[in-house]
């Protein structure tokens, strides 16, 4: 795969995912192509080596895996994680609205966004819709309204003479979407309030037309909407900018970047001649604390290793003790304007490659050894390979890593590509970075189990060789 192949395929991948519920949705496409094949969780699972799986929890989280052809339960797997959310407005459950003759949509704040920098944007729409089937059935549906339909404006500069000094507002009041004039016609009904309010159905908490443009889009009535998870992204498409194009210029980078490069590594991974087995875990909830039944602080990562080692606890034990975790995501890169907000032993480049994390106040899960064995992996396929820490005055982020590690006990790498701007609406990353990850996660894939092996000991981190 060439460099600029790799980040076009990004790029498109970006565009097609404006929610988590796309972007599984994509990576399921990419998986499918290449013979990946859907597991019912309530069913018995019949894993054969060689087999190539997958399943999805919420639609916005997705576990795959490919066991190798000498797999035997017990056996280690290589697993990467990364993330399938970001920070966005979406719609309030109740989101009617008008003011002064405009049709607004009310939104709900989703994680830590810049929020300031979704003024003034042309909004699109997109999610998941739960649909009311003739035989009462309930189905999700995926939407995706991909024209500017919703606007946020700022205030006049007249109005407001202090904004360059100190760009405030209330997330409340002042950031809520225009969606169109209405004429009077919202903000003429009648009033309904209390119980009867609470008792209406879903779609009358919304402005009609708003319904109207979802259930055209769905192929349904209005009526049958009995629910949604709606978020909002910018309409400009992701596209490489620059003077020799050398950036990437796209929002969500955090964290689709290393959710499309781990399931592009893993697409291109053969469990062919492989005794272990190759695993993908896409989180949602990454930017609110991991801490739901899809987040990466579920026991769904532990549920679906059991089933891989046939749901026997010393199986299960000895996997983990063998199995080794990259938790991927993004990470900042050194910024031009504000360099002293840098350690400056750690200055990583956009396009110098995956960058490791590290930290001893376990804000990131990377080990001294986990770190000397991806070291030792980088080198042997020449894969650029960075290495970060924050200044001792400077917050530190956090990811999944640390949660996964701990809810698991996985030997774990935080590690991920560097970039600018991170939860702005629109971020600012390197067109060749994406090449570099997915050559970093497809070497670990392939090559790490052999690397563990013959570079750890009996000592080896707590952990026995690998098979
Ligand atoms: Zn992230």
């Amino acid at each position: 795969m060439a460099i600029r192949e790799a980040a076009c395929d990004l790029i498109n991948y970006i565009n097609r995912s404006p929610s988590p519920y796309h972007a599984v949705a994509e990576a399921i496409q990419i998986l499918k192509k290449v013979g990946y094949q859907r597991l019912d969780e309530t069913a018995d699972w019949n894993l054969a080596p060689g087999g190539m799986y997958y399943l999805t929890r919420n639609a916005s989280t997705l576990i795959a895996f490919a066991l190798g052809e000498k797999f035997t339960p017990g056996n280690g797997c290589q697993l990467i994680g990364a993330h399938t959310d970001s920070p966005c407005l979406r719609v309030k459950q109740r989101s009617k609205h008008a003011s002064v003759g405009y049709g607004l949509v009310k939104c709900e704040c989703y994680g830590g966004g810049i929020w300031a920098t979704w003024f003034d944007r042309d909004l699109k729409l997109a999610g998941k819709v739960i649909v009311r089937g003739k035989d009462n059935k309930l189905t999700s549906r995926l939407a995706h309204i991909d024209r500017p339909i919703l606007h946020v404006p700022t205030l006049a500069i007249h109005l407001d003479r202090s904004v360059n000094e100190a760009f405030k507002f209330n997330k409340e009041e002042q950031l809520i979407p225009v969606l169109r004039m209405v004429e009077k016609e919202l903000e003429g009904e009648k009033k309904v309030t209390g119980v009867e309010k609470q008792q209406q159905p879903f779609t009358k908490h919304h402005d009609s037309k708003l319904i109207g443009l979802l259930s055209d889009h769905l192929g349904c009535q209005g009526d049958d909407i009995v629910g949604f998870d709606l978020c909002l992204a910018d309409s400009m498409p992701a596209g490489l900018a620059g003077l020799d194009e050398e950036f990437l210029m796209a929002p969500r980078q955090d964290n689709l970047v290393n959710a499309w490069a781990g399931t592009e590594a893993l697409a291109k991974h053969s469990p062919a001649g492989s005794s272990t087995a190759a695993v993908l875990c896409l989180y949602d909830h990454e930017e609110v604390g991991s801490q739901s039944a899809h987040g990466a602080g579920t026991q769904l990562t532990n549920l679906v290793l059991e089933r891989i080692c046939g749901n026997n606890t010393g199986l299960l034990a000895k996997c983990i003790s063998k199995s080794f975790l990259l938790s991927a995501d993004q990470v900042h890169a050194v910024h031009p304007n504000y360099v002293s907000k840098h350690e400056a032993n750690f200055q990583p480049a956009i396009n110098g490659g995956v960058t490791m994390k590290h930290n001893s106040n376990q804000r990131y899960a990377t080990t001294a050894m986990g770190a000397a064995q991806l070291r030792e992996l980088a080198r042997r396929n020449e894969i650029p390979l960075q290495e970060v820490m924050v200044r001792n005055d400077s917050p530190c982020g956090s990811t999944i890593g640390p949660i996964i590690s701990a809810k698991t006990a996985l030997r774990t790498v935080d590690l991920g590509c560097p970039q600018l701007s991170m939860h702005s609406i629109r971020e600012m990353g390197g067109a060749k970075d994406p090449y570099h990850a997915v050559s970093l996660y497809k070497a670990f894939y392939e090559q790490f189990a052999a690397i563990d092996a013959e570079t750890c000991d009996e000592n080896c981190d707590g952990a026995s060789t690998f098979i």
